[in-house]
């Protein structure tokens, strides 16, 4: 699988910060979701400022570059 340069440099399934990809809308501070890794695969999140939701299968590719999220790159 060949990566774009786009999916490569994709902030919203990257880690920016401990776990957290960039938000796909909102921002940490305030209501929003957004990626987040965790043991080696990628986890749909949603926040309501301190109230996080973490979906319980992982995401299959990023929405936003379509990088495949379901198989490791080695
Ligand atoms: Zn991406």
């Amino acid at each position: 699988m060949k990566l774009t340069e786009k999916q490569k440099n994709c902030p919203y399934c990257h880690e920016q910060a401990d776990y957290y990809a960039e938000p796909i809308t909102g921002g940490f501070n305030d209501i929003g979701c957004g990626l987040i890794h965790a043991s080696g695969n990628w986890y749909m999140s949603s926040w309501d400022f301190d109230v996080m939701k973490v979906a319980d299968n992982p995401v299959i590719a990023c929405p936003m570059c379509k990088r495949p999220l379901n198989e490791e790159e080695k």
